[in-house]
């Protein structure tokens, strides 16, 4: 992810990114490092993870800018924190801090832009290496549409259900169709001028990983492993209802690792998808509030 721009240059370089929307730094508190591998850690919580992330950023402050201090630091993170990953093979960055002036933007520590590095890049001292760090785009930025990212990218409200969902192509792609089809229209990010209970339900949706009652706790992995390889893609559920597998929900009952025994809990899930796909639908469909 160079992916790293000052917070609030969004709109700047949507020209330059790949699918026309840029992704990486939507805002001042909202941002991604899932392909840094941000997500990957052991006890993931959103309480955790911002406690690992102040630490190495108070830390990193102190670290003068030498190839061996900065190695060391990475080292010493990586031995501190514990190196046990749920996926393994999928590389979490020590350098992952948060930058920008009131530090709460997840990023890299190592970014030209970041704080103390002098406009020094020092990406070069990661697992990926400087090249990577800087081309890198995920799935999502040339697979889903832009009206969807936009969507996105207007309603969001807080980094750790940014970074967790925005790589779920899928997952976005079918509950916004899943809207444009009760609406009869397309949607994009103008719809929610105007529209709180329609922001309120995309963040709703935003943040199913945390509240989807028919995961299967002992399988359950809320970070997604979305490069090409599927190593550590989530099984493919075992519907037991015929015909269950060509459910209007299947990408997303998939992605949040459901444990569907039955035709009545494949019915439950697809009801609760279909309220939520529902609500944002009504809200969409009613007047804007005039503006203040
Ligand atoms: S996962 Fe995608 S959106 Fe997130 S930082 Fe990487 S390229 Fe950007
Ligand atoms: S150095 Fe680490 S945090 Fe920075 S862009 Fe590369 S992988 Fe991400």
């Amino acid at each position: 992810m160079l992916n790293i721009a000052p917070a609030g240059a969004a709109s700047d370089l949507d020209g330059k990114t790949p699918g026309g929307v840029y992704l990486c730094q939507v805002g001042p508190a909202i941002s991604c490092g899932a392909c840094c591998g941000l997500y990957n850690i052991q006890h993931l919580s959103r309480e955790n993870l911002t406690h690992l992330l102040k630490g190495r950023t108070q830390r990193f402050a102190r670290v003068p800018r030498t190839i061996e201090a900065i190695d060391r630091f990475g080292e010493e993170t990586l031995g501190a924190e514990g190196r046990h990953r749920p996926m393994k093979n999928f590389h979490h960055c020590p350098f992952l801090g948060l930058i920008g002036p009131q530090q709460t933007t997840v990023g890299c520590l190592l970014h030209p832009r970041a704080d103390g590095n002098k406009g020094i890049d020092w990406r070069g001292l990661s697992y990926y290496g400087a090249y990577a760090c800087a081309t890198y785009f995920c799935p999502t930025c040339r697979e889903l549409a832009p009206r969807y990212k936009r969507m996105v990218r207007q309603a969001v409200d807080n980094w750790y259900d940014y970074g967790l969902m925005i790589t779920e192509t899928g997952m976005l792609k079918t509950f916004f169709e899943q809207v444009e089809k009760r609406l009869e229209r397309t949607v994009d990010a103008t719809d929610l001028e105007g529209r709180p209970a329609a922001m309120a339900v995309v963040q709703r949706f935003l943040a199913i990983k945390h509240t989807w009652p028919f995961a299967d706790p002992e399988t359950f992995r809320p970070a997604n492993f979305f490069f090409n390889q599927k190593e550590y893609a989530p099984p493919a559920i075992d519907f037991k209802a015929p015909g269950a597998e060509t459910s209007r929900w299947a990408p997303v009952l998939t992605a949040l690792w459901s444990n569907l025994a039955d035709w009545q809990a494949l019915c439950a899930a697809e009801s609760f998808l279909d309220r939520m796909a529902g609500d944002l639908s009504a809200a969409l469909a009613a007047p804007p509030l005039p503006p203040r």
